[in-house]
């Protein structure tokens, strides 16, 4: 069951399985570590702590990993830093206090909710997070690197549904959200526009904001209404004539053509908000 720890080189030492929750406790399974600074493989152990980390829920419960860390000396003399801790880079980065794939998951359950929602389905997932805690990690989202954007998306991103909305940009050209900025402002997004010089081409909706960043920070690029947003508007018209007549499906192919898994939720909820 706890095939990532031993992939991770760790070995159990303990496991404690109680209404509350499980408790895995582990050690470094290697009798050496590298050195993060020289690279060198040292043997001599000086001292262990321990770190407690949050893991995805198992069978219904909590999953507390107890980690000791071995410390070792550098033998490598002229190293600056003498003492380094074991690292267990495919279990856990530096200083967080849940593995990796735990922050993964967050990451992707804040992608689709945002923060309070986000920490509210976590709790029923017996994963105890606060929204502020999804909301960092989708700060350290690995977006792609925006160097060579040329035609780029953008849209409403919900932070908290209903209450506060930042803005997502998305590659288009490789279906990747490239940034999120924490409001939907014209200021904000005309600074962006002018660190990407690049952008060709913007796909917006039909919002004046967008409209008038896109103009203030990329006076050089192509604005398209996105054909999304266009064909909502165009739904909207034809539902209304058409009474019972829907596009989902169509909507649904395009949106994922162009936003990603990233950004479709969102967008989902927009229609649907907008639908009522
Ligand atoms: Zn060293």
């Amino acid at each position: 069951m706890w095939e990532l720890v031993r992939r991770a080189g760790l070995r159990i030492l303990d496991q404690q399985i109680a209404p509350a929750g499980i408790t895995i406790t582990c050690e470094g399974a290697a009798k050496e570590a590298r050195c993060p600074v020289c690279g060198s493989v040292s043997r001599r152990r000086h001292s262990s702590y321990t770190r407690l980390l949050m893991d995805v829920p198992a069978d219904g419960r909590t999953v507390s990993i107890l980690l000791s860390v071995r410390r070792f000396r550098c033998v490598h003399r002229q190293g600056r830093r003498r003492l380094f801790a074991e690292r267990f880079p495919q279990l856990v980065r530096s200083y967080a206090r849940s593995t990796e794939r735990l922050d993964a998951l967050l990451t992707r359950i804040g992608v689709f909710l945002g923060g309070e929602g986000g920490a509210r389905l976590c709790e029923e997932l017996c994963v105890p997070v606060s929204p502020d805690t999804i909301l960092r990690l989708l700060y350290r989202m690995e977006l792609t690197p925006a160097g060579e954007l040329r035609v780029v998306g953008i849209d409403d991103w919900a932070w908290r549904k209903g209450h506060q909305y930042g803005t997502i940009v998305c590659d288009l050209e490789t279906g990747r959200t490239v940034d999120l900025l924490p409001e939907a402002r014209t200021e904000d997004l005309v600074q962006w526009f002018t660190a990407h010089p690049t952008v060709e081409v913007v796909s917006r909706d039909r919002s004046g904001l967008y409209a008038d960043a896109a103009a203030l920070g990329a006076p050089r690029a192509i604005q398209v209404a996105d054909r999304w947003h266009l064909l909502k508007n165009l739904g909207n018209v034809a539902e209304r004539v058409l009474a019972g007549i829907r596009l989902p499906r169509i909507v649904k192919l395009l949106k994922r053509q162009m936003y990603g898994r990233a950004g479709i939720e969102l967008l989902r909820k927009r229609f649907l908000a907008l639908q009522s």
